[in-house]
């Protein structure tokens, strides 16, 4: 599995619109971050053109709210 900080780094989170900053850890696909505790509404994911997704085989979009690749199968 991908190191969590080099995740963090190509993690498109911070651009997508559903985003909202409060100084939490990025890369909520990753099963040691999961769901944000501050984003709630989806208003659209750019996960489906992440780095990380491709590299990793992720199916799925929505983590920030829906949880880790792992907790949404
Ligand atoms: S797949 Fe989504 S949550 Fe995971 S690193 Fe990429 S943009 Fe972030
Ligand atoms: S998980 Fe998807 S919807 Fe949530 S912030 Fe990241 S790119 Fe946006």
């Amino acid at each position: 599995m991908m190191d969590r900080k080099k995740a963090q780094q190509m993690c498109l989170c911070k651009m997508c619109p559903s985003f909202v900053e409060c100084s939490e850890e990025i890369a909520f696909c990753l099963e040691s971050v999961g769901k944000s505790g501050c984003i709630k509404e989806e208003n659209g994911c750019l996960c489906p053109g992440c780095p990380v997704l491709e590299e990793e085989g992720y199916q799925h979009v929505f983590y920030c709210t829906r949880g880790s690749e792992t907790s949404q199968h």
